[in-house]
């Protein structure tokens, strides 16, 4: 590789990128990593990690109610949506920042430019017209929003880039799809005080989640005022003054403040001159990878959201270290992309891994299902009405745990321990015989018979 200006050559700075482009830096390799936008990307900018925070903020709607049944008495509080959008303007710059100091003391070289393939080694900078030759190169370029459906009007829209930073929050707020992005952001402004409208095609929110868990998020959104209409699609969007007034199919308008697409990502391969370099991508522009992330050119790879796999950012990050590992560590590392523990964070939140009972019960013949609905400890003073749900799904015949779905406080937190599990091949025995943490709602998951 001594012949080339770096060993490696990582165009994009976001979650797989920078852990690809600091291990491979470990390993002694000279590595440069070129970013358009901010070092960070997705996640970090304007994702899981801002998102997050916003998730924490509408909460404290209900901490604030629940409090009165432990017998604090709370003065009327207030919002403040710009006070918000600094402070996790003011978190995002610090992490974006560590992340730009780690990748520093790895030895890797940032470059604040958009980056092009030319050719199998050879990628240009867009902010000087400077070539830089690699020996390798890793696209970890991520993904962009989709505006979906094509109506006259869908540029009035917005979608999650935009959202964090809006001026001021919308009081009338229509959500365009039923996915993860339009689920979470329904439970945020609805409990921050914005009327939020659910338009979605299909007849149920998180399609390809288990169907009690499907349920219980939408009577969740509903529960919090969320207007959720199935069935319905925008047929075009207008501006009308301050308004947007939005026609919607079955002859229905609604007018609001903001429209938010949430109808999925596409990976973010468009002007990126992959053709060049005769790389191989699906129709919908996703780069077509191996098991160890190389594609059908011998000197590029792609890790992340680009390649399609499954669009989470730890994924990215093991897919990247993968990537390092196998082509400057010498330790082939395939990412093994089952049993991918996830969250939804509404309120209440999703945690899940493995499969739902739709899916268990087309692989398998016999599947027991054990399922448990209870009010949390904390509901009975609070007065809170909210059910805690829990679903394990089971091989009949050999007692394997094939799935655990849970809708509840802390959810998410409990899908990454039962991750351990699930990932040792833990069996309903195992569970059973897992003494229980009393009082907690995760001891159901030891108690279920
Ligand atoms: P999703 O794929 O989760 O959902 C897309 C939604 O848009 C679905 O309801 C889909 O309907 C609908 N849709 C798709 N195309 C159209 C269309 N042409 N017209 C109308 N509706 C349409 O995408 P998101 O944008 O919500 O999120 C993107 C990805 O980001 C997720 O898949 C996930 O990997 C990641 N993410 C993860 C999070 C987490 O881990 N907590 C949080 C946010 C995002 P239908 O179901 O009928 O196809």
């Amino acid at each position: 590789m001594t012949d080339y200006d770096v060993d490696l050559f990582v165009i994009g700075a976001g979650s797989g990128g920078v852990r690809a482009a600091r291990i491979a830096a470990g390993y002694g390799a000279r590595v440069l990593i070129a970013e358009e936008f901010r070092v960070g990307g997705t996640c970090v900018i304007r994702g899981c990690v801002p998102k997050k925070l916003m998730v924490y903020a509408s909460r404290f709607v209900d901490h604030f109610e629940d409090a009165a049944g432990f017998g604090w008495d709370v003065p009327q509080p207030s919002f403040h949506w710009s006070k918000l959008v600094a402070a996790k303007e003011k978190e995002i710059s610090r992490l974006s920042a560590i992340y730009r100091t780690n990748l520093d003391k790895a030895g890797v070289t940032i470059l604040d430019s958009r980056a092009e393939i030319e050719d199998a080694h050879t990628v240009l900078l867009k902010a000087d017209e400077r070539r830089v030759t690699a020996g390798m190169i890793l696209v970890a370029t991520g993904g962009t929003p989709v505006l979906e459906p094509d109506v006259p009007g869908r540029d009035l829209a917005i979608t999650s880039n935009e959202i964090f930073d809006l001026p001021e929050m919308p009081k009338r707020l229509l959500i365009v799809g039923g996915g993860y992005i339009a689920v979470e952001f329904a439970s945020i402004f609805a409990r921050l005080g914005s009327k939020v409208t659910l338009v979605q095609r299909g007849d149920n929110v998180l399609r390809g989640f288990d169907e009690d868990m499907r349920n219980g998020v939408r009577d969740a959104l509903i529960h919090a005022g969320v207007d959720v209409k199935s069935g319905f699609l925008p047929t075009a969007i207008e501006k009308r003054g301050d308004a947007l007034h939005v026609s919607l199919t079955k002859g229905t308008h609604i007018e609001v403040d903001q429209v938010l697409t949430a109808t999925g990502r596409r990976p973010h391969t468009l002007g990126l001159g992959l053709e060049k370099a005769g790389v191989i991508v699906d129709d919908i522009g996703a780069i077509k990878v191996d098991a160890y992330s190389k594609t059908n050119v011998d000197s590029i790879y792609a890790v992340g959201d680009v390649t399609n796999r499954l669009a989470l950012t730890p994924v990215a990050i093991r897919e990247g270290h993968a990537f390092a590992d196998t082509v400057f560590g010498h330790k082939s590392t395939a990412v093994n992309h089952t049993n991918v523990a996830t969250a939804v964070f509404t309120t209440p939140e999703l945690g899940t891994i493995g499969l739902s009972e739709m899916e268990a019960r087309a692989i398998y013949d016999c599947v027991d299902v054990y399922l448990a609905s209870f009010r949390p400890l904390k509901a009975t003073l609070s007065g809170r009405q909210e059910k805690t749900v829990m679903k394990i799904l089971v091989d009949g015949q050999t007692d394997k745990v094939l799935g655990v779905h849970i809708l509840g406080e802390d959810a998410g937190e409990m899908a990454q321990i039962l991750g351990i599990a699930i990932t040792v091949g833990a069996t309903k025995a195992d569970f059973d015989a897992t003494m229980a943490v009393h009082p907690t709602s995760a001891e159901e998951l030891v108690t279920m018979r």
